[in-house]
């Protein structure tokens, strides 16, 4: 049967510019990185995708080795573009990324001109699109010099193949000198893509400066510390959890002082009437330079709950001091 949008769904969604470009970001965006995989329930991760669109979100965040297995998940949203979105493309802002392990060999991964331009390509066949919004290179690698990785991001954007380009988990300095770098080849640095939340404020330091001095938008990944910060672990783990899963989340994250300040936040959540995940993400969008919160959702409930978020993202100098006690790294 054929599915229509919302049509109010961008009513009340307040866009957020990224760096001094002109590209507006919904500011929660939903990543693809678990849940959305081939080893996934297809159905759900449909309805995650179609239920974010209707309320507004228009940026969905891929990767080349999302799954399991690895490009899965982008062959899983390209049969959702093509059953659900084919009117829609024009509303939406594709990333995918090059850079972590995807296949074997010594092209299989890196910064290399060859990896990246191959990688590019097999994204965009698995997505079934022309081209993507924003590619992403996903990690800094220092055995390859920045001018190839550079060079091979911008010819993506010369090709028609990316709108725009980003860069992930770069240090500063990393971040300034690709700056500089694409700025040489006609082509301007969007976004940057780094962690940050309530338990990981190292962008705080000097990297936020950077970007807003360089005029570059930040996408804030895992701002949830990939169910950390929620209720859910606070009695034990349940079994329908990425730490139960055993995958990503180090379970040495569950130790007692951060449970401590993880309940400690659960509180103060409370008091102002959210959940502590829809806290966690008003928080990481305190900073006007913070464009969008990356989240993730295994269901349309948790997306739903995650997206509530927004209808209270100010807070009190109050608030913010008892927050600072156990927002630590
Ligand atoms: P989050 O920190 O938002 O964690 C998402 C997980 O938190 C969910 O899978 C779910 O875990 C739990 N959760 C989400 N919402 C709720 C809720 N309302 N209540 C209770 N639990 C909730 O983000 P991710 O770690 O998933 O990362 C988001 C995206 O960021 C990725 O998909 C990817 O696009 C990007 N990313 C980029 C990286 C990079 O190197 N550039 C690295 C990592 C992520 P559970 O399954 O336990 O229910």
């Amino acid at each position: 049967m054929t599915w229509f949008p919302a049509e109010q769904r961008y009513d009340g969604m307040e866009f957020r510019r990224c760096g001094h470009s002109g590209l507006w970001l919904p500011p929660v965006s939903l990543g693809l990185w678990h849940n959305f995989g081939g080893t996934d329930v297809f159905e759900t991760g449909r309805a995650v995708i179609r239920r974010a669109f209707d309320r507004g979100v228009t940026h969905f965040d891929l990767a080349n080795n999302y799954g399991p297995p690895h490009g899965s998940a982008e062959e899983n949203f390209g049969t959702i573009l093509k059953k659900d979105f084919a009117y829609h493309r024009d509303e939406l802002i594709i990333s995918s990324k090059a850079g972590w392990n995807m296949w074997s060999g010594p092209y299989g991964s890196g910064g290399s001109r060859k990896h990246i331009l191959a990688s590019a390509e097999q994204s965009l066949r698995r997505m079934g699109v022309d081209y993507v919004d924003i590619f992403y290179s996903h990690r800094p690698t220092p055995d390859v010099p920045l001018e190839e990785t550079v060079s091979a991001l911008a010819q993506l954007v010369r090709q028609g193949k990316a709108l725009y380009i980003g860069i992930s988990s770069y240090s500063p300095d990393r971040t300034r000198q690709t700056a500089e770098l694409l700025k040489a080849e006609g082509v301007p640095l969007l976004i940057h893509q780094p962690s940050y939340s309530l338990l990981n404020r190292w962008i705080e330091v000097s990297l936020l400066e950077t970007l807003e001095e360089l005029g570059v938008g930040c996408i804030a990944f895992s701002p949830l510390a990939q169910g950390l910060l929620t209720s859910k672990y606070l009695d034990g783990m349940p079994a329908a959890s990425r730490a139960a899963a055993g995958t990503s989340f180090a379970n040495t994250m569950l130790n007692d002082e951060n449970l401590r300040h993880v309940r400690a936040l659960n509180d103060i959540a409370a008091a102002r009437g959210q959940t502590l995940a829809q806290m966690a993400i008003a928080w990481v969008l305190r900073i006007p330079g913070i464009t969008s919160a990356l989240i993730g959702a295994r269901n349309v409930q948790q997306l739903d709950n995650s997206l509530d978020a927004l209808k209270n993202t100010s807070f009190t100098p109050d608030e913010l001091n008892k927050i600072d006690h156990h927002a630590r790294d």
